[in-house]
Protein backbone atom coordinates (compact mmCIF):
# COMPACT_ATOMS: atom_id res chain seq x y z
CA UNK A 1 0.00 0.00 0.00
CA UNK A 2 0.82 3.44 -0.33
CA UNK A 3 -0.47 5.27 2.91
CA UNK A 4 -4.48 5.89 3.60
CA UNK A 5 -2.95 9.72 3.03
CA UNK A 6 -1.60 9.09 -0.52
CA UNK A 7 -4.57 7.35 -1.51
CA UNK A 8 -7.41 9.48 -0.31
CA UNK A 9 -5.23 12.36 -1.98
CA UNK A 10 -5.20 10.66 -5.36
CA UNK A 11 -8.96 10.56 -5.29
CA UNK A 12 -9.13 14.27 -4.09
CA UNK A 13 -7.30 15.06 -7.01
CA UNK A 14 -9.32 12.62 -9.62
CA UNK A 15 -12.46 14.27 -7.91
CA UNK A 16 -12.15 17.67 -9.39
CA UNK A 17 -12.24 16.59 -12.73
CA UNK A 18 -15.75 16.17 -12.47
CA UNK A 19 -17.96 19.46 -12.19
CA UNK A 20 -19.33 21.04 -9.83
CA UNK A 21 -22.66 19.70 -9.72
CA UNK A 22 -21.69 16.52 -8.59
CA UNK A 23 -19.02 17.52 -5.90
CA UNK A 24 -21.28 17.28 -2.45
CA UNK A 25 -19.78 15.86 0.73
CA UNK A 26 -21.12 12.60 -0.42
CA UNK A 27 -19.30 12.70 -3.40
CA UNK A 28 -15.64 13.56 -1.24
CA UNK A 29 -16.57 11.34 1.31
CA UNK A 30 -17.39 8.10 -0.59
CA UNK A 31 -14.46 8.79 -3.27
CA UNK A 32 -11.68 8.90 -0.41
CA UNK A 33 -13.84 5.58 1.05
CA UNK A 34 -13.30 3.83 -2.74
CA UNK A 35 -9.56 4.80 -2.47
CA UNK A 36 -8.98 3.32 0.48
CA UNK A 37 -11.03 -0.24 1.20
CA UNK A 38 -9.16 -2.09 -0.90
CA UNK A 39 -7.35 -2.67 1.85
CA UNK A 40 -9.11 -3.68 4.01
CA UNK A 41 -7.67 -7.12 2.50
CA UNK A 42 -5.05 -6.82 4.82
CA UNK A 43 -6.81 -8.86 7.02
CA UNK A 44 -5.89 -11.57 5.41
CA UNK A 45 -2.95 -11.87 7.00
CA UNK A 46 -4.53 -12.54 10.08
CA UNK A 47 -6.42 -15.29 8.53
CA UNK A 48 -3.76 -16.70 7.22
CA UNK A 49 -4.42 -16.45 3.89
CA UNK A 50 -0.69 -16.36 1.94
CA UNK A 51 0.04 -12.91 0.23
CA UNK A 52 0.55 -14.00 -2.99
CA UNK A 53 -3.51 -16.00 -3.25
CA UNK A 54 -6.52 -14.71 -4.50
CA UNK A 55 -7.69 -12.97 -1.33
CA UNK A 56 -4.22 -12.11 -0.56
CA UNK A 57 -3.04 -8.39 0.32
CA UNK A 58 -2.81 -6.92 -3.09
CA UNK A 59 -4.80 -9.56 -4.79
CA UNK A 60 -8.92 -9.60 -6.06
CA UNK A 61 -9.68 -6.43 -3.77
CA UNK A 62 -6.74 -4.43 -5.89
CA UNK A 63 -8.05 -5.60 -9.57
CA UNK A 64 -10.11 -3.13 -12.02
CA UNK A 65 -13.00 -5.59 -12.24
CA UNK A 66 -13.21 -5.01 -8.01
CA UNK A 67 -13.20 -0.95 -8.40
CA UNK A 68 -15.58 -1.49 -10.84
CA UNK A 69 -18.53 -3.55 -8.86
CA UNK A 70 -17.16 -1.13 -5.65
CA UNK A 71 -18.38 1.80 -8.20
CA UNK A 72 -21.32 0.41 -9.21
CA UNK A 73 -22.33 -1.20 -6.08
CA UNK A 74 -21.62 2.69 -3.59
CA UNK A 75 -23.61 4.39 -6.65
CA UNK A 76 -26.44 2.19 -6.08
CA UNK A 77 -26.43 2.74 -2.34
CA UNK A 78 -25.96 6.45 -2.57
CA UNK A 79 -26.89 7.25 -5.46
CA UNK A 80 -29.73 5.71 -6.27
CA UNK A 81 -32.22 7.97 -7.78
CA UNK A 82 -29.04 9.31 -10.19
CA UNK A 83 -29.49 5.35 -11.73
CA UNK A 84 -31.65 6.47 -14.68
CA UNK A 85 -29.78 9.07 -16.29
CA UNK A 86 -26.40 10.56 -17.61
CA UNK A 87 -25.46 11.33 -13.78
CA UNK A 88 -25.35 7.71 -12.16
CA UNK A 89 -22.52 6.97 -15.09
CA UNK A 90 -20.21 9.65 -13.75
CA UNK A 91 -20.92 8.51 -10.22
CA UNK A 92 -19.94 5.14 -11.42
CA UNK A 93 -16.93 6.42 -13.30
CA UNK A 94 -15.75 8.53 -10.27
CA UNK A 95 -15.98 6.09 -7.41
CA UNK A 96 -14.36 3.39 -9.87
CA UNK A 97 -11.53 5.38 -10.65
CA UNK A 98 -11.24 5.78 -7.27
CA UNK A 99 -11.00 2.75 -6.11
CA UNK A 100 -8.41 1.83 -9.33
CA UNK A 101 -6.43 4.59 -8.40
CA UNK A 102 -5.30 2.46 -5.19
CA UNK A 103 -3.85 -0.63 -6.94
CA UNK A 104 -2.38 1.80 -9.89
CA UNK A 105 -0.56 3.70 -6.79
CA UNK A 106 0.00 0.22 -5.02
CA UNK A 107 1.82 -0.97 -8.68
CA UNK A 108 4.59 2.11 -8.05
CA UNK A 109 5.67 0.87 -4.39
CA UNK A 110 8.86 -0.10 -3.46
CA UNK A 111 8.12 -3.35 -1.72
CA UNK A 112 5.52 -6.28 -1.24
CA UNK A 113 4.18 -8.53 -4.06
CA UNK A 114 2.84 -6.70 -7.12
CA UNK A 115 -1.02 -6.00 -7.92
CA UNK A 116 -3.56 -8.48 -9.10
CA UNK A 117 -4.86 -6.17 -12.04
CA UNK A 118 -6.53 -8.43 -13.81
CA UNK A 119 -8.19 -10.54 -10.93
CA UNK A 120 -10.33 -12.97 -11.30
CA UNK A 121 -9.45 -13.52 -14.68
CA UNK A 122 -5.30 -13.43 -14.49
CA UNK A 123 -4.14 -13.78 -11.14
CA UNK A 124 -0.71 -12.53 -11.88
CA UNK A 125 1.07 -9.75 -10.09
CA UNK A 126 2.16 -6.38 -11.85
CA UNK A 127 4.14 -4.01 -10.37
CA UNK A 128 5.00 -0.48 -13.08
CA UNK A 129 8.54 -0.90 -13.97
CA UNK A 130 8.99 2.61 -12.19
CA UNK A 131 8.24 2.41 -8.33
CA UNK A 132 8.99 5.54 -6.66
CA UNK A 133 6.70 5.57 -4.34
CA UNK A 134 8.10 3.91 -0.49
CA UNK A 135 6.12 1.38 0.92
CA UNK A 136 4.24 1.59 3.88
CA UNK A 137 3.91 0.20 6.77
CA UNK A 138 0.75 -2.28 7.53
CA UNK A 139 -0.74 -0.99 10.98
CA UNK A 140 -0.60 1.88 12.99
CA UNK A 141 2.26 1.38 15.03
CA UNK A 142 4.28 1.08 12.36
CA UNK A 143 3.33 3.90 10.64
CA UNK A 144 4.19 6.38 13.31
CA UNK A 145 7.85 5.59 12.70
CA UNK A 146 10.89 7.18 11.02
CA UNK A 147 9.64 4.78 8.09
CA UNK A 148 6.13 6.50 8.32
CA UNK A 149 7.91 9.68 7.57
CA UNK A 150 9.99 8.53 4.74
CA UNK A 151 6.57 7.01 3.08
CA UNK A 152 4.69 10.10 3.22
CA UNK A 153 7.72 12.55 2.54
CA UNK A 154 8.11 10.33 -0.66
CA UNK A 155 4.18 10.32 -1.06
CA UNK A 156 4.40 14.07 -1.07
CA UNK A 157 7.17 13.97 -3.87
CA UNK A 158 5.00 11.23 -6.02
CA UNK A 159 1.23 11.73 -5.20
CA UNK A 160 1.19 15.29 -4.24
CA UNK A 161 3.35 17.29 -6.55
CA UNK A 162 1.39 15.61 -9.23
CA UNK A 163 -2.02 15.58 -7.62
CA UNK A 164 -1.39 19.45 -7.29
CA UNK A 165 -0.35 20.07 -10.88
CA UNK A 166 -3.25 18.28 -12.23
CA UNK A 167 -5.57 20.47 -9.89
CA UNK A 168 -3.95 23.52 -10.90
CA UNK A 169 -4.17 22.52 -14.84
CA UNK A 170 -7.95 21.98 -14.02
CA UNK A 171 -8.51 25.30 -12.44
CA UNK A 172 -6.98 26.96 -15.21
CA UNK A 173 -8.96 25.22 -17.56
CA UNK A 174 -11.69 25.50 -15.85
CA UNK A 175 -10.87 29.49 -15.59
CA UNK A 176 -10.85 30.15 -19.38
CA UNK A 177 -13.87 28.35 -19.97
CA UNK A 178 -12.53 25.33 -21.23
CA UNK A 179 -15.22 22.69 -19.94
CA UNK A 180 -14.00 20.08 -18.19
CA UNK A 181 -14.52 16.84 -20.13
CA UNK A 182 -17.23 15.95 -17.81
CA UNK A 183 -19.86 18.02 -17.48
ZN1 LIG B 1 -3.23 -1.57 -1.30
Amino acid sequence: MASLFGHALASVALGTTFAKTFQNWKFWMLGIFCSIVPDADVISFKLGIPYGAFWGHRGFTHSFVFALLLGILITILFFRKSLHNKTGLVYILFFTLSAASHGILDAMTTGGLGVAFFSPFDTTRYFFPWRPIKVSPIGIANFFSTWGKTVLLSELIWIGIPSLIYMGMLAILKRINFTTFID
